[in-house]
């Protein structure tokens, strides 16, 4: 189901009126985890006034350390309701896990299913059976075709709304927090129809990087980018070093239109 052999033209999502694939970039702009009202109305706001498409945010994270914070869960998806109420902008976040399934896709407008749980069948076949569209991101050390496999778990199910995402992947490299696969752009536009999003904070790990590798995967074609971006990344509770200061992102979406012109 997920193969281009057996739907030759692009898929393209619409939320609300915003489409993911067929050749425009959505983005996605947002802090990594939800941590108060103060916080979130700031950051939406801002990429809101930036040209952002949707806002992220996580309410349930999947942490390394059971000691670091795990999110503010409902408390946190209201807050993300309210952003969208204020903004306008549909709301991309976490499920992680079935338990919490059916509040946060009361919430939320896209579900995000992370690296971690790419291949957690039963969750995505839970996802399969949800009326949201899912946004599945590849697994720390999978394969493409891993990748494709999970995909199709959601769609045997009975969801085609399925957006892929290259987040980087383990490699020997350190000095980035994973290494971005650019290729999976191409690579994926071969093998599949469904929309193909990057996510260079995961990968890069380091604010610096955003804006290059942000460029490169609007000019190799992919369908949409997911940015953290927090106002005051020194205070963030999760991934500040790798997230934009709204004046930084503001910046980014100046040169990746640029970019999306030229094309
Ligand atoms: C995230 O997007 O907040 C996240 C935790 O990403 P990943 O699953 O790619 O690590
Ligand atoms: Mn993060």
């Amino acid at each position: 189901l997920a193969g281009r052999a057996f739907h030759p033209e692009d898929t393209i999502i619409d939320v609300d009126g915003v489409k993911i694939g067929g050749g425009n970039t959505c983005v996605i702009a947002g802090p990594c985890s939800v941590e108060s009202e103060e916080q979130l109305m700031t950051i939406a706001k801002a990429v809101k006034s930036s040209g952002a498409h949707m806002l992220r945010g996580g309410a349930y994270k999947p942490r390394t350390s059971p000691y670091s914070f795990q999110g503010m869960e409902e408390e946190g998806l209201k807050l993300l309701k309210k952003a969208k109420e204020v903004t306008g902008l549909p709301i991309v976040t976490e499920i992680m896990d079935e338990v919490n399934f059916d509040v946060v896709e009361e919430y939320a407008d896209i579900l995000q299913i992370g690296a971690r749980n790419m291949q957690n069948f039963s969750l995505l076949k839970r996802a399969g059976k949800s009326n949201r569209p899912i946004l599945l991101k590849r697994g720390l050390c999978a394969t493409i075709e891993e990748l494709l496999m999970s995909a199709e778990y959601i769609m045997s199910k009975g969801n085609n709304n399925v957006i892929l995402c290259e987040r980087g992947i383990r490699t020997f490299e350190t000095y980035t927090r994973n290494t971005l696969d650019i290729s999976a752009v191409p690579a994926i536009k071969e093998l599949s129809h469904l929309p193909i999003l990057i996510d260079p904070s995961h990968a890069a790990g380091r604010w610096s990087m955003i804006e290059p590798l942000s460029k490169a995967a609007v000019a190799c074609g992919a369908d949409a980018l997911m940015i953290e971006v927090h106002h005051q990344p020194e205070l963030a509770v999760s991934d500040g070093a790798q997230s934009l200061k709204p004046e930084k992102f503001e910046h980014l979406m100046r040169e990746i239109e640029k970019i999306a012109n030229a094309l």
